[in-house]
């Protein structure tokens, strides 16, 4: 019999690269599928707090093994801000073009435009608990290139490559990013 479990999100990109990475021997549920239609709770103050609160909410409410994510993007420069505001660095609007504006008003006159993309995944299998993460490196650029990929896709460029995330497509950010070393990790896991 398949094992179910459930990833807390309703994001159906995230829920298909995860599921062709595991294979046949998961079943991968999203929230719709166990009908939690609730606000989960993301209250914590790092990105492993946010994911261990959504995971422990599933566990706690529904009784099933599961796991949850949270990606921030930290710049050095600026104490890592983002990290855990991402979403809503310029607002509740969650809007990107917002957010890629006030980090590069926020970023100018620094010359150190270092920054990281960061992963938490909290697993919670059989009651226990299990954290993954993943990082990728890069820098802040001047002003926003490319056209794919979403958030701040636009104004960062991986390390070891020149172009952004936003211009190297989803192809080659999705084998480099902090999320696939995140789920692959997870996977490593899960599929041992
Ligand atoms: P989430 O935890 O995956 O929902 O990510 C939180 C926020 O981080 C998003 O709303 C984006 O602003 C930003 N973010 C996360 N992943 C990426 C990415 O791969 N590229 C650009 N921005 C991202």
């Amino acid at each position: 019999m398949k094992r179910k479990l459930v990833f807390a999100t309703n994001n159906a990109h995230k829920l298909e690269e995860i599921s062709s990475i595991l294979g046949e021997k998961i079943e991968l549920l999203s929230l719709k599928d166990i009908e939690c239609e609730a606000d989960i709770p993301e209250t914590a103050d790092t990105l492993e707090g946010n994911a261990t609160q959504k995971a422990e909410y599933i566990y706690k409410n529904y009784g099933l093994d599961c796991f949850a994510d949270d990606t921030g993007l930290e710049v050095e420069a600026l104490n890592g801000a983002p990290g855990i505001y991402s979403a809503r660095y310029a607002g509740d609007g969650h809007d990107s073009e917002a957010n890629m504006k006030k980090l590069l008003e926020n970023l100018q006159g620094k010359e150190n435009r270092k920054a990281q993309f960061r992963t938490a995944i909290c697993l919670i299998m059989n009651g226990e608990k299990y954290l993954f993460e993943g990082i990728v490196k890069g820098e802040i650029i001047q002003e926003k290139r490319g056209g794919a990929g979403f958030g701040y896709d636009p104004i960062f460029v991986p390390e070891e490559y020149n172009l952004t995330f936003a211009e190297l497509g989803n192809d080659i950010k999705n084998t480099i990013s902090h999320r696939a070393k995140a789920v692959e990790k997870l996977c490593d896991f899960l599929n041992k």
